[in-house]
């Protein structure tokens, strides 16, 4: 038996916030300690006094916690406790390193683990997400983990080995048997297969498809995410991606979600890969992003999608340094 513990606040005493602050609650505790609701026994919850108008065992039997012992509790009115605060245990029948997970105000009650943090940029291909994730990883002295190179060598593993990058269970016998790593070398990410540098090889055109197809099979995406958890969660980093807001790391400090046309994205990519000296033609790397986008929006687990407390931001007509100046001077007013 193993307790996972957690908090979230509310900004306003009504149901309709209860409801979804506990939904985002559990459904993050659960998602991030990979457990399914029929291994949880029971689960607790207290609320700060300032809290009457729902109980929050209700709003979980409502979010799906069908078969589970639920129950609700008023914690006593104590000065200077933080306001409007519901607080969860959940006792779950597996052996596991519990996940604890603090939400919106509450990430406060756990300084402990909140001296590291993480920035999560995500968007579409194109969007401006690494550029700026490598300013920014930079300008602050902390890392910068390009999530997509993981999906892009595990592509590159499987059409390098003849598997099918569309069959799941190959593909992920495949990423058992082979080690993948993320090194930094002054500052700079190393994307490693069995030792081998495949930084340069990742970035080909054919890879991008590819990635998104393997980046379909949850339990591809499960292997990296654990990966990706593990060194966000002992290094302050910016991290890129499609799900990091979402699903890698939801109590991320900072949310971000980049945006720009199709056209603009496209041309981006294109310009990118002529000064590395592809040969492309414009219109199909646009008809292949335009397709990548949607087979990533579409995926069941974890698909791109901005997490609601993610700022958004339309790239279409920014320059880089507007960009980067946009995020720096929002994290500052949320510090
Ligand atoms: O960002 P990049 O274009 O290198 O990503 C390649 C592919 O990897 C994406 O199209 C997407 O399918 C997948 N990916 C993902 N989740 C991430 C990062 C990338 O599914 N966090």
């Amino acid at each position: 038996m193993v307790v996972i513990r957690g908090a979230t606040t509310i900004p306003e005493d009504s149901k309709e916030e209860i409801r979804k602050a506990v939904a985002e609650l559990l459904g993050q505790i659960t998602s991030c300690n990979h457990i399914l609701k029929d291994e949880i026994t029971s689960i607790v919850f207290s609320s700060t006094s300032d809290i009457h108008s729902y109980y929050p065992s209700k709003a979980a039997r409502e979010a799906g916690f069908e078969g589970v012992a639920l129950f609700s509790a008023q914690e006593p009115e104590i000065d200077g406790s933080l306001p409007l605060c519901i607080r969860v245990m959940l006792f779950v029948e597996k052996n596991l390193t519990p996940r604890h997970i603090y939400l919106r105000g509450a990430k406060i009650l756990r300084r402990d683990i909140t001296n590291i943090y993480n920035v999560a940029i995500d968007g579409p291909a194109g969007s401006g997400k690494s550029t700026v994730a490598k300013i920014l990883a930079a300008d602050y002295s902390i890392l910068y983990l390009d999530t997509g190179a993981m999906y892009r060598a595990c592509a590159l593993a499987a059409l390098e080995n003849g598997v099918d990058v569309s069959d799941e269970r190959a593909v992920i016998d495949l990423m058992r048997s082979v080690s993948l790593d993320v090194r930094y070398e002054n500052g700079i990410q190393k994307t490693l297969l069995n030792g081998r540098d495949v930084s340069d090889e990742i970035r080909r055109p054919e890879i991008s498809m590819a990635a998104s197809t393997v980046s379909k099979h949850p339990s591809v995406r499960l292997h990296l995410v654990d990966k990706q958890r593990e060194i966000a969660s002992v290094n302050s980093c910016v991290l890129d991606g499609r799900d990091i807001g979402t699903y890698v790391l939801p109590d991320a400090a900072f949310k971000f979600f980049l945006t720009a046309s199709p056209e603009v994205r496209a041309k981006r990519r294109y310009d990118e890969l002529v000064a590395k000296g592809h040969e492309v033609d414009f219109q199909a790397l646009k008809e292949e992003i335009i397709r990548r986008d949607e087979q990533d929006s579409r995926r069941k687990m974890a698909p791109l999608r901005r997490a609601e407390d993610a700022v958004v931001i339309d790239t279409s007509n920014m320059t880089i340094d507007e960009v980067v100046s946009f995020i720096k001077k929002t994290m500052q007013e949320k510090i």
